[in-house]
């Protein structure tokens, strides 16, 4: 079963990138008699609003799209992130940090150090100030937790990144040597302070509890898609197809983002656009 997800943050409107990649998502799946899903990616509380998502669902079902219910929500998941994360725990691929992001920064950044200033798809390569020190056990909760990519990449010494091209057809090179990955990715943070898991694993978790057989998303997202492959081959989960779509600019050539209001589907439809216009206005 051919199964696609579209996953918006109710944190502000649906511009039309947003449009592009939930119509790409959909067809993809409806094109081949599969399912189309919606999941709310509201870990952000502090940013989150159900009025967002109650817009975010009126301007789908406005543009004919169709999705399978119930909704997941990211905010009511947390038991499941947390049995991942004990998964790794377990498997001795974690440990605490308790540096903030200007500690990081700082310790890259202080002169003579050895550490050279890279920025992975996850940030500035953590230098592993924690990774040696002894912290009790009861400090766990109230302490960042990283993935060891050492150990990581010596479990799995390769991983296979399953790209498909629009027409649905496969793109060539998919092994990936993980060693890579301890320099060009490094040391990243996969739950925060009181058990706060980080996008990247509940992404890879909540793929795997919905069943998503290809993930359609924008090429903002390609470089973490090496993390989140590499994280299901830890948590014996099977990787999905990916699909990495162009990403819709606007006049200056500037990738739309969440305060660009002028192009949300809300101001179109008020405008008196129809759906078909939102299409051809992103090329579909
Ligand atoms: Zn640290």
């Amino acid at each position: 079963m051919i199964r696609t997800r579209f996953a918006p943050s109710p944190t502000g409107p649906l511009h039309l990138g947003h449009a592009y990649s939930a119509i790409l998502a959909h067809d993809f799946a409806k094109a081949r008699g599969g399912e189309f899903l919606v999941r709310i990616e509201d870990l952000d509380q502090s940013r989150s609003r159900s009025e967002w998502e109650m817009k975010i669902f009126d301007d789908l079902n406005w543009l004919g799209l169709t999705w399978v219910t119930p909704i997941m929500h990211q905010s009511q998941r947390a038991s499941s992130y947390e049995i991942a994360i004990n998964k790794l725990s377990e498997n001795g691929l974690l440990y605490p940090c308790k540096c903030s992001r200007k500690d990081v920064r700082d310790a890259v950044t202080a002169p003579q150090t050895e550490f050279k200033i890279i920025e992975g798809p996850d940030g500035l390569i953590y230098p592993g100030t924690c990774k040696y020190q002894k912290y009790s056990n009861e400090n766990v909760a109230e302490n960042a937790l990283r993935l060891d990519m050492n150990k990581a990449s010596s479990r799995c010494i390769t991983i296979n990144n399953q790209n498909i091209k629009m027409n649905g057809s496969r793109e060539n090179k998919n092994i990936i040597k993980t060693s890579q990955f301890i320099e060009n990715i490094g040391d990243i943070v996969l739950s925060r302070k009181s058990m706060e898991v980080a996008y990247h694993l509940a992404v890879v978790v909540d793929d795997e509890a919905q069943g998503v057989s290809h993930v359609v998303r924008g090429l903002d997202l390609k470089p973490a898609t090496n993390i989140h492959v590499l994280l299901q081959n830890l948590l014996g989960y099977s990787s999905p197809y990916y699909l990495h779509h162009k990403l819709i600019k606007d006049g200056t050539g500037k990738r739309l983002a969440k305060r660009d209001d002028a192009k949300s589907i809300s101001k179109f439809r008020e405008q008196g656009a129809k759906p078909a216009d939102i299409r051809a206005m992103v090329g579909l």
